[in-house]
């Protein structure tokens, strides 16, 4: 069961803050897409595309999120558990290359809510 509450401001919120990264990849000539990863009702990662700026056709929103998610850098040691219970926020369905990776760390089963518009 989802510990994601049913309130449209709290998803407004979060979306909001996709926005925020997708807009960043428009002003810089990148396609805009943009995600944040929200546990516990904080976000604990975001992503925007990178594709065109690293001339690496991985770097989308979602891999950048999980990359610094799963970064030894990142202070809250991420672990599988605390993945399943993260919700994606992602202003663009997920291709399938970020759709595999996110099934594979658990990302896509009940407790996870895609929005997509
Ligand atoms: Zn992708």
């Amino acid at each position: 069961m989802s510990n994601v509450p049913n309130d449209e401001n709290y998803h407004s919120r979060f979306m909001t803050e996709a926005f925020k990264y997708a807009d960043e990849a428009y002003n810089i000539g990148e396609v805009p897409i943009g995600c944040v990863f929200v546990h516990n009702g904080k976000v604990v990662a975001g992503g925007r595309n990178a594709t065109n700026e690293t001339k690496n056709g991985t770097q989308h929103a979602e891999l950048i999120a999980i990359n610094k998610l799963l970064s030894p850098q990142n202070s809250t040691h991420f672990t599988p558990q605390m993945f399943k219970e993260t919700t994606l926020y992602v202003t663009v369905e997920p291709c399938i290359m970020c759709s595999y990776a996110l099934r594979q760390l658990g990302n896509s089963d009940s407790h996870t809510t895609l929005f997509t518009f």
